[in-house]
Parts: C-alpha cells; structure tokens; sequence
C-alpha cells in the first residue's frame, strides 16, 4: 500500500490579523480569538509530527508574526528538523524582525503582492498602506538575505496585475513567484461573484506556463491542480518529455496534495486535509496527529482516487492533477465531485 507523509503543513498559529482582506480564507480580524494552541501544545504538537515525518511548516495566520513566540516555535521546528517558512503579509517586518527571522532558521518568508501598485494593492487587500507596508518587509527581507517569495491570488478583481506583479517579482529579486486560483470560502465568497470563467483560469495557467523558461523565478501554481495537467499538454505539444530533469519539482508534484502530502492545522488545533476545505478532520487536543493522519475517513477518502467522481474521477491526468476538493465541495456539496473550475474533457470513459 502506498505510504502517505506529510511534505507540507500550513499552520495557523494565530488567527489575528492586522490588514482585512477581500479574499481572506479565515475571514481574519484583529482578534484576539480564544483558546488558541499554547506554545507548549504546539510544541508537543510538532514533537507528534515528527513521529509521521519532517515536513516544510509554513508558519501562517491570519498574521504569524502577531504571535510573540513565532521565533520560539520557528527554532523548535529546526530543532526537529523540519524546514519552517513564513507566510506574511510583510506590513510588520522591519530590520529587528528581518534578523530575528533570519536567527529563527526560518527558510523563506512569502509575502502576498494582489495588485503591481498601491492602488489595485490596496483596493484587494482592504487597508490603505498594504501596499507600501509589503513593498518594505519585501526590501528589509532582501537587505538581511532572507530568500523572498511573492504569492498572488488570481481573481477577476486583479487579473490584469498579474503580468505587472510577475515584472515587480523579478524587479524586486523575489527568488520565487507562486499563484493561486481563489477558492470561495471566507472573505472569498464574496469575489465569487465577479468569478473568473475556467477558459479565464485556463488562459491564465498557459500564461504562466509560458513563463517557465524566460522567468527566471522559481514558479507554482497553488491550489491550481489543473496547471499540471496544463503543463503535461503542452509538454506534450512541444516534444518534451515531463521529468525532474527537464521540469524540476513540477514534475514531480501532484497539482492537489491536500490529505496526500499536505495538511492544516488551525488556531485551535484541528487537522484539515487543507486550509480551504473547512471539514474538521480531528482534534490535536484529543487526538495525536499520528492518529488523524493515518486514520481520519476524509484524508483516506482523499487518497483512494478510486472514489473521485464526475471528470475528476474518468480522468487520466487523476494522479497529477486531483482536480481541487475545496471548490469540489463548496460547488456540490461533496468534496469528492469534479472540479469546476477545469476545462477539460477527459478521454477515458471508465473510472480508473
Ligand atoms: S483542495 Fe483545493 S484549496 Fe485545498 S489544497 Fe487542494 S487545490 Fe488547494
Ligand atoms: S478533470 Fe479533474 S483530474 Fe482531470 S484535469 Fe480536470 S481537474 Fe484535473
């Protein structure tokens, strides 16, 4: 039977937020929220993980770096051996932080860019300043040599920023650019109503195709699982054949890891398969994440890609791609159901 370990989770270690944005998964504020994991529980939390693997954490929130022993459990993670990351949205980071980052052994720091100006920016992120705040964190991050990371959301509000923010990317010598295809829950319900069509995301995802090779940036598509279907076409087209060699860690990836390879752990410490599918899949203060990871039904569910359904479940890009179960569910009602948000009309005609 195929083994499953953890290769990335994405833990909210605080829901408390200083900005307010549009398309926020948790809906964050300004807090503070109740009954949130205490250092010690995390730390035994993680002393559980490791039992499981030794995954990437990336540190996120709301915002991570409200919490003031975000160093302290960055320093545990290392000491485990796992690889801690920060997701922030930058406003907070001056020089002190910058080096007690950089002390932390935290790898990388993400820091989200929706819009190439202030204006569009500002407008998507919901705060006056957003914008001037990130731009700071980015070039305190890179005056302390902290690799730097820019992730975008792609909605119908900032789709022509995209191009501009790939620029500013490379302009402000971020080492990667990660996108994202919005999925409607929290704050992002709302954008749903201005929704890209699928040909719109499909377009998109062959734009950033297209950039692959002239870039000069490390790039992913997140939460975006059709792309490595996308990416096996036209790989296709063009005669190349998809290896490590040829397309590095695209190759090797799966488009959805959630259940798989992934997980996420909320502010009060319950397992989901990812941090867009609000199912509660345990509770790290009644159960050992050992416990949720092997045995919870819906990350078995997730794994058995014999039970997806609709195109997902006849396609023959399944193992690469997995359609998103986040939107799955939020469109149907059953998370198991096909993607809507994908274009494709898959070949097979039976289940695989
Ligand atoms: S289910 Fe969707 S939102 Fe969650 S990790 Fe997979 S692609 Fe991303
Ligand atoms: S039908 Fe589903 S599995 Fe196939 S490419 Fe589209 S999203 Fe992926």
């Amino acid at each position: 039977m195929e083994k499953f370990v953890p290769r990335l989770i994405a833990w909210e270690i605080t829901r408390s937020c200083n900005l307010n944005c549009i398309h926020c998964r948790a809906a964050s504020s300004k807090g503070p929220y109740k009954n949130e994991l205490t250092t010690e529980e995390i730390f035994r939390i993680m002393e559980e993980i490791k039992e499981v693997g030794s995954p990437i954490i990336i540190l996120t929130g709301g915002e991570p770096l409200l919490r003031p022993d975000v160093f302290d459990i960055a320093k545990k993670a290392v000491e485990l051996g796992f690889k801690p990351v920060l997701a922030t949205n930058g406003t907070l980071i001056n020089k002190e932080i910058a080096e007690k980052i950089k002390d932390s052994g935290i790898a990388r720091v993400s820091i989200s860019l929706d819009g190439a100006s202030a204006e569009a920016h500002d407008n998507f992120r919901g705060v006056p300043g957003a914008f001037e705040g990130a731009m700071k964190g980015i070039l305190t991050l890179k005056e302390a040599k902290i690799p730097v990371q820019i992730n975008t959301t792609v909605t119908a509000v900032n789709v022509n920023e995209l191009p501009k923010i790939h620029e500013l990317a490379k302009n402000i010598g971020a080492i990667a650019h990660h996108i994202f295809v919005l999925v409607p829950v929290g704050r992002g319900k709302e954008l749903q109503k201005g929704a890209l069509t699928p040909e719109e995301y499909e377009k998109i995802l062959n734009w950033f195709y297209d950039q692959r090779e002239k870039s000069g940036l490390q790039l992913k598509a997140t939460c975006a699982p059709m792309y490595y279907r996308i990416l096996r076409q036209r790989a296709k087209v063009e005669g190349k054949k998809v290896t490590f060699e040829t397309f590095g860690l695209d190759a090797v990836t799966r488009g959805c890891l959630a259940g798989t390879g992934f997980c996420f752990i909320s502010h009060v410490g319950i397992v989901q398969t990812c941090g867009y599918l609000e199912l509660p899949c345990g509770d790290l203060r009644k159960q050992t994440f050992k416990e949720i990871w092997e045995n919870s039904e819906i990350f078995n569910n997730l794994r058995d890609f014999s039970k997806y359904k609709g195109k997902c479940g006849r396609c023959e890009y399944i193992r690469v791609c997995g359609g998103c179960r986040a939107r799955a569910y939020y469109a149907t009602g059953d998370y198991l159901e096909e993607e809507p948000l994908c274009t494709y009309e898959p070949r097979k005609s039976n289940k695989n």
